[in-house]
């Protein structure tokens, strides 16, 4: 299906947290229509329709990602299986439900618990404003047996600064400034900088709306096991504790970040 500029323009207002539901309603639309080219009209006309009713899409969860599941080269790792096993994780946990009887009136889309992942720090899929984001994390390592030959390739490779080389010694990490994206140990010839953790950070109650705010990043590096256990118990303390259709940030604000430490498991002391 061919779009017209006119209405790509138009799409580029549509949160883009729906867009790739509202692109595939809009170019079925267009087919029932009889025509190959989406123009600003069906998107008009399905824009009608669909503020009348949201409730028949509504799931009660919504898990986005970025384009770079597949061969982004800025992905920090291989092939993961996160994403489907969130899908069917979040899938089984009854969240539509859970909403129905907490908002009141019918459901919308702003209601449904939102799920992020992107799989650099790059952050392309907004897992900072979700109720739970996660993003693909390799953090790097000075392998100390390794000689370094101080080509520089990691400091002018390091976006964020954090890389410092030692007189007489190899490089030093700025942690605090790292945001583990990987490419330092791409670049090093001599394999002295190295893989010491990869996996996933995972951010929580971030939200957009009337009162917006960004998410909170638990402290560490996940394993996707430890992601999904992270994630089972975040969804079971927003469902036990949210009421009239409270979002996670704000559930979080009312009960203090210490008791979803505590209910994760987390000792609160590393609370940053
Ligand atoms: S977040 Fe990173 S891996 Fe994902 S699309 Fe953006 S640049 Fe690529
Ligand atoms: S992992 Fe990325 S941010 Fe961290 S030191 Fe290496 S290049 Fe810099
Ligand atoms: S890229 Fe590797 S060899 Fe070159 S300065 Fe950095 S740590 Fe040393």
């Amino acid at each position: 299906m061919r779009w017209s500029d006119d209405a790509l323009n138009e799409m580029e207002r549509v949160p883009f947290f729906i867009r790739n539901m509202v692109r595939k309603k809009v170019e079925a639309f267009a087919r029932q229509q009889g025509s190959h080219l989406v123009v600003p009209d069906h998107l008009e006309q399905c824009r009608q329709r669909f503020m009348k009713d949201q409730q028949p899409d509504v799931k009660g969860y919504r898990l986005e990602t970025c384009f770079g599941a597949k061969d982004c080269s800025n992905r920090v790792f291989g092939p993961t299986e996160i994403v489907q096993r969130l899908d069917e994780f979040l899938g089984r946990q009854g969240l539509r439900d859970f909403l129905q009887k907490n908002v009141s009136g019918p459901l919308k889309m702003h209601h449904e618990f939102r799920v992020s992942v992107s799989f650099c720090p790059n952050s392309c899929s907004r897992p900072q404003i979700v109720d739970i984001g996660i993003i693909g994390a390799l953090r790097p390592a000075w392998a100390a047996d390794k000689e370094c030959n101080r080509c520089n390739a990691c400091i002018d490779e390091c976006e964020e600064g954090a890389i410092m080389l030692v007189e007489d010694a190899g490089p030093l990490i700025d942690c605090e400034r790292c945001l583990c994206c990987g490419k330092c140990i791409t670049v090093c010839p001599s394999s002295v900088l190295i893989k010491e953790r990869e996996g996933f950070r995972v951010l929580v109650g971030g939200k957009l709306g009337r009162h917006p705010q960004l998410a909170h990043e638990l402290p560490g590096i996940f394993s996707e096991d430890e992601v999904l256990a992270i994630v089972e118990k975040i969804v079971g303390f927003y469902m036990g504790n949210s009421q009239n259709g409270e979002r996670l940030g704000s559930l979080v604000k009312r009960k203090g970040l210490e008791s979803l430490y505590q209910f994760i498991g987390i000792p609160s002391r590393d609370i940053t």
